[in-house]
């Protein structure tokens, strides 16, 4: 059975909020390790034990249901985490003065009760920053300037969270263990739980004060400007991960990573095909029958390219080392001729084209395509 919560405070059932409050100060400074000389151990469960009567009975809700079941709800439980302990703490220092309640916890269980497993410090969150850039920047690299919002350490307190010339102090809420613990009462007894701390989530330590300008985060939302390096020969959809340029950390944590995803903007002129590229380049009929010279564009600007006597208009002419950039070199640029047939030609052009294609023998007979 759950103790008799009035008889450990001494207060009749039907004892006012005021005199609950007064009973619970009164046996607390008896049992203050200062004060208190018995076994330190004894001072602590008794402690323990009004600290969780007064939690009940100073809870109008809490305390209907035990005066109705002589218990905290069917399974419930005594929540000595953030509603419970704060008003306990409060009932306690506005007797004691202000920080009495955690000296008298550090008191009983000591600095070996904190295990500091969990820091404050939060690494950054990874961010995604797409660029478009064109063919040419793709194929040489290029350094571009961008503008992202991020977070940056905050410049007051160094990236700490902690208002300047102020330290961490322990959790009052779980006592700077990080844990908190709520009994559960059950017909079989009574069950102790152990669960993360609300306040500090864990860490066991709050700051004294935390910093004013990033309101104890350590880092500040920015506009910043940043440099990215495009590597030469970047594939389209490549995801670059710039280590360490995301969001700055939580309390003096490490940053995230900027990961830039390049996206390559279609080429007026040339088609990509891995590190090769393709060019259509329009001729005439005549300097494919007679050869000569064609300009080709390249990403770096016009070449003249050779075209000689009888070439098919089908065939590919390739220019070695004009493709992209990669790991075994450069790729090329291929060149597709088109034939460009002329559709307004002048009285004396019609008739010098009609005497040549009489001129001509027979065209070849009709045949199979090849594919
Ligand atoms: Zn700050
Ligand atoms: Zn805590």
């Amino acid at each position: 059975m759950a103790e008799d919560y009035y008889e450990i405070l001494g207060v009749p059932r039907n004892a006012t909020q005021e005199e609950i409050k007064r009973a619970f100060r009164r046996l607390a400074k008896q049992y203050h390790p200062d004060v208190y000389k018995g076994d330190k151990k004894e001072a602590e469960r008794k402690f323990r034990k009004i600290a969780e009567a007064y939690e009940v009975l100073s809870d109008p809700v809490k305390r209907a249901q035990y005066d109705r079941f002589g218990h905290v709800g069917p399974e419930q439980s005594v929540d000595f985490g953030a509603e419970g302990f704060r008003r306990t703490r409060e009932a306690f220092e506005e007797f004691f003065g202000p920080s009495a309640f955690e000296e008298i916890f550090n008191l009983f269980f000591g600095e070996g009760r904190r295990t500091h497993t969990v820091s404050r410090a939060r690494r950054g969150e990874d961010l995604e920053y797409r660029v478009r850039i064109s063919l040419e920047d793709a194929a040489f690299g290029t350094t571009l300037r961008a503008t992202i919002p991020r977070y940056e350490l905050c410049g007051h307190c160094g990236g700490s969270g902690l208002a300047p010339g102020t330290g961490l102090r322990a959790c009052p809420t779980c006592r700077g263990s990080g844990r908190i613990e709520y009994r559960q009462f059950s017909m079989f007894g009574t069950f102790v739980n152990v669960r993360t701390c609300p306040e500090c989530e864990g860490v066991g330590e709050i700051p004294e004060a935390p910093c004013p300008a990033c309101r104890g985060t350590g880092r500040v939302r920015e506009r910043s400007e940043i440099s990215l390096e495009i590597p030469p020969g970047v594939e389209d959809g490549a995801r670059l991960i710039l280590r360490g340029q995301g969001n700055a950390g939580l309390a003096g944590g490490p940053p995230g990573d900027l990961h830039v995803i390049v996206e390559i903007q279609p080429h007026p002129l040339f088609a990509r095909q891995g590190q090769d590229l393709w060019v259509e380049v329009p001729v005439h009929y005549g300097t494919l029958v007679l050869g000569g010279k064609v300009r080709i564009p390249t990403l770096k600007g016009e070449e003249e390219l050779e075209i000689q006597p009888g070439t098919e208009p089908d065939e590919v002419l390739v220019l070695r080392g004009r493709g992209l950039p990669g790991p075994g070199g450069y790729g090329d640029l291929k060149v597709r001729l088109r034939v460009v047939i002329p559709k307004k030609l002048g009285r004396e052009e019609k008739r010098l084209l009609q005497a040549f294609t009489e001129r001509l023998p027979p065209p070849d007979p009709p045949r199979r395509p090849k594919f």
